[in-house]
């Protein structure tokens, strides 16, 4: 299947109410050519803002200003570490008082149920206060060289960088770069997706709010190929860190090369859920639906490939479709709801055309695999979640990622056979394992090629612990101390003292 980069629809008018602006250098401004895109609320179909259609002169903009920010007289990078953290914990408090408004506008920009997106925009305020204690803990060692002397490191910031997040989980992607970013002293562009611009801008502004100087944080709203390309190949900036499609990230490589850019990559998977038969079985099928339904099943850390020792395979099987079919799918403003539409039409139909592949290839459609049939859904991207039983690890439901509410279960006989399995994928990201054999937890979480994962569990996110991909998941870790290295160049001094 061909998957074209989503490209923004010109507005179909300049006066749509709502017209959003990007943040560069401290002010609200449009596009250079004054361009505009349609943000649609995937759950209506109803445009319900423009924003500005950015390109390359938008960011060369943006250059300037955060080129200006870092390294002008009393700049950012010049601001001690214990002032850059208060302002840091500024911008999170700031982020806190405004959860409700960040929480809805997130759910009308991409569909994400309310409840989930109030504790998505309290996360974003909790990595912010992370890193805004971080700040002044970032420091170098010193090192026994054999000459005579004292050697030592130093963390420095890099300098302008780009930030470029995808549309699935938008504010706490923007979080992840810029806490730890602006914490080592960098300056900064956001570039939301083009489905996704709202949160972006408005935690643009709030930067402003918090007091953190005009060009620290800019914000370029429009298409990747034209705004996203022109940051990863600007010369003016030193560090792209990109969240989105493996192949997306494979062409930012190269367009990063020209100034050999530092890069951390945040990419696709296809991560396994694997049960052994001593699993707690019940607790295993009643909380995993959430593991692979949840945002739609939008998540790079999808458990999308469900791995069952046979001998339980058909108890799982039972348990796991009862909970599917509890799902509450529906409307994302209903704080009941736990499942709401796909992020666009294209994005289901894609996901649709892949439930026909499933069935062309022979798996057996346990669950949905359709539309909701509630009249009220009728104009959003909804799906209902879709269970696909034996399958086999070749067929391409299971090998490529969806990105949508479809889970895949294959049975396993051994424990080599449950790691062969796992392995046998060109991703790396996340994976959990249910056994209440603690050796073979570890000997199987040893195994697994993979950068994140949970033993009876099926967490793989902690703002303090290390968060990124094996193979073609990624390159690099976001979140915790280790993201401090991803925006900071290390720097060897030697005191000759002979
Ligand atoms: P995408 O790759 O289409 O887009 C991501 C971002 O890149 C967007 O801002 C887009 O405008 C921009 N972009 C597109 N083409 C570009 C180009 N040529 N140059 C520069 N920028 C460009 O991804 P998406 O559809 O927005 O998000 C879904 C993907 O993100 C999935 O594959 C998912 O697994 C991945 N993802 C990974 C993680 C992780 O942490 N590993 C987290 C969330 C999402």
């Amino acid at each position: 299947m061909t998957v074209q980069p989503e490209v923004p629809s010109p507005a179909a008018s300049q006066a749509t109410p709502g017209g959003l602006h990007m943040v560069i250098g401290g002010e609200r401004v449009d596009a250079a050519d004054g361009q505009t895109f349609d943000v649609v609320n995937p759950a209506t179909g109803k445009v319900i803002a423009t924003a500005p259609m950015g390109g390359a002169e938008d960011v060369d903009r943006a250059v300037v200003a955060a080129r200006k920010a870092y390294d002008e007289p009393g700049g950012w990078s010049s601001w001690s570490a214990t002032k850059r953290g208060r302002a840091l914990a500024r911008y999170s408090a700031l982020v806190k008082e405004n959860l409700e408004e960040l929480a809805q506008l997130e759910s009308q920009n991409v569909g994400k149920p309310i409840t989930s997106a109030r504790g998505e925009a309290l996360a974003v305020s909790l990595v912010f206060e992370y890193y805004a204690g971080a700040a002044n803990k970032v420091f170098g060692e010193t090192i026994p060289v054999s000459r005579p002397g004292l050697d030592l490191t130093l963390r420095e910031p890099i300098g302008v960088v780009g930030l470029i997040v995808p549309w699935n989980f938008p504010m706490n992607m923007a979080s992840w770069k810029l806490g730890p970013a602006l914490a080592a002293g960098n300056t900064c562009i956001l570039k939301p997706a083009s489905y996704s611009p709202m949160t972006a801008i408005r935690l643009g502004e709030l930067a402003l709010e918090a007091g953190l100087p005009s060009g620290v944080v800019n914000v370029v709203t429009g298409p990747g190929g034209t705004a996203g390309a022109a940051i990863a190949a600007h010369p003016g900036i030193a560090k792209v860190a990109f969240t989105g499609e493996t192949r997306t990230g494979q062409e930012i490589m190269r367009l990063a090369a020209g100034n050999v850019k530092k890069i951390s990559l945040e990419l696709g998977g296809k991560s396994p859920n694997i049960v052994y038969a001593d699993a707690d079985l019940e607790a295993f099928g009643t909380t995993s639906p959430y593991s692979v339904f949840d945002n739609c099943g939008q998540d790079c850390c999808a458990r999308s490939r469900i791995l069952v020792e046979r001998a339980v395979h058909d108890r799982v099987v039972e348990l796991f479709s009862d909970a599917t079919r509890r799902v509450k799918v529906g409307d994302p403003a209903d704080a009941e709801t736990e499942m709401g539409p796909l992020v666009s039409q294209r994005q289901r139909e894609r996901v649709r055309e892949f439930v026909a592949i499933g069935q062309e290839e022979g798996a057996e459609l346990v669950v949905g695999g359709g539309v909701p049939d509630d009249e009220a859904l009728v104009d959003g991207a909804y799906l209902m979640p879709t269970v696909f039983d034996h399958v086999s690890n070749d067929m391409r439901i299971a090998r490529e990622e969806i990105f949508g509410p479809v889970v895949s279960i294959i049975p396993f006989d051994t424990e080599e056979e449950a790691v062969r399995l796992a392995n046998s994928t060109p991703y790396g990201l996340s994976g959990s394992i249910w056994t209440r054999d603690i050796g073979k937890a570890l000997r199987t979480a040893r195994a697994v090629q993979a950068g994140v994962l949970s033993i009876n569990s099926n967490s793989s996110v902690h703002t303090e612990a290390p968060f990124g991909g094996y193979k073609m998941s990624g390159v690099g870790r976001e979140l915790g101390m280790h993201a401090i290295e991803l925006y900071t160049e290390l720097k060897n001094v030697f005191i000759d003292l002979g």
